[in-house]
């Protein structure tokens, strides 16, 4: 075993490359001690890994990053070690995904208006079942040769402040705090340093915030190390992973972040739902 974790990781249920298990493969060639699966408003990817591990395989812990919104920024915030099964979490994840079809339609509208002739059930049929995303969108565009890469469809279109973007409505980092703590969870701030979130730490603290990512192939070794001397100075923990996606660009590949396994043992110790089945 190689002593790292990984705690950030997407699937085909929201907005990765690989389903659920090729996933699961891909960590087995990693050698890693534990994993987490954080699909975007979704548990279906965890679940199906669940189902599929066996004795040898990395510890996996329940996971999914909530997407929350802080004056009208993006905020996501990862929740670790809760009940898969509570129902109010279950329910506002599936409230969250019919916003998010909503916005696609809002945004499939926008770029109709453009005079890029791309459907909903184009976008459907690539999400199959996931929860839908900007990442979909420009995946359709792309299969209809409407931009080049991957990328120019965020830089010309459905990326923050473009043409074709609209927001999602989402909901605030303090009421996606409180739910993952009524589900038992530790609720960690995924990648502080994208929209210089970093600024929000001290006040959701206040709200109840457990911790912050500091490992992200996003953050420089400056940064990350800032970050973990932040969360030392609050009393928080710190949590890390590679945000893989299985695609080339902002994110890392799995493993690469080298999360020490005893950010692991801090986030189980702090969980209510772990400590209730011990
Ligand atoms: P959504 O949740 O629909 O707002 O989409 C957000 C996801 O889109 C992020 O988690 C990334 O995976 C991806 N994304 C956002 N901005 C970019 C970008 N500029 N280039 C590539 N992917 C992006
Ligand atoms: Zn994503
Ligand atoms: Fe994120
Ligand atoms: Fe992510």
């Amino acid at each position: 075993m190689s002593g790292y974790i990984d705690l950030h990781l997407h699937t085909t249920r929201s907005d990765g490359v690989l389903t659920p298990l090729e996933l699961l493969e891909a960590v087995r060639s990693k050698k890693l001690e534990a994993f987490s699966i954080t699909d975007h408003d979704s548990l279906k990817g965890y679940l199906e890994v669940c189902r599929s591990l066996n004795d040898n395989d990395p510890e996996l812990l329940t996971g999914v990053e909530l997407s929350t919104s802080k004056e009208d920024n993006d905020l996501h915030l990862l929740v670790y070690c809760f009940d898969p099964e509570h129902k109010r979490l279950c329910e506002a994840l599936e409230d969250l995904r019919e916003r998010r079809n909503q916005r696609a339609a809002r945004i499939v509208s926008k770029l109709n208006e453009l005079g890029k002739a791309i459907s909903m059930n184009q976008i459907e049929s690539i999400a199959s079942g996931a929860a839908v995303g900007r990442p979909h969108i420009a995946q359709a565009l792309l299969n209809n040769k409407m931009v080049q890469s991957f990328d120019e469809a965020f830089s010309r279109f459905i990326g923050r402040g473009k043409i074709a973007y609209i927001p999602k409505v989402n909901f605030e980092p303090e009421e996606a705090i409180k739910l993952g703590h009524e589900a038992g969870g530790v609720v960690i701030m995924a990648h502080p340093m994208l929209d210089k979130n970093d600024r929000y730490i001290e006040e959701l603290v206040g709200a109840g915030l457990d911790g912050i990512e500091a490992y992200h192939p996003y953050h420089r070794p400056a940064q990350r190390n800032r970050l973990i001397e932040t969360a030392r100075r609050l009393g928080l923990l710190v949590s890390g992973g590679s945000d893989y996606h299985g695609r080339e660009g902002r994110f890392g590949d799995i493993g690469s972040q080298k999360v020490p396994r005893e950010c692991l043992t801090e986030i189980k110790n702090r969980s209510r739902y772990m400590r209730d089945m011990t």
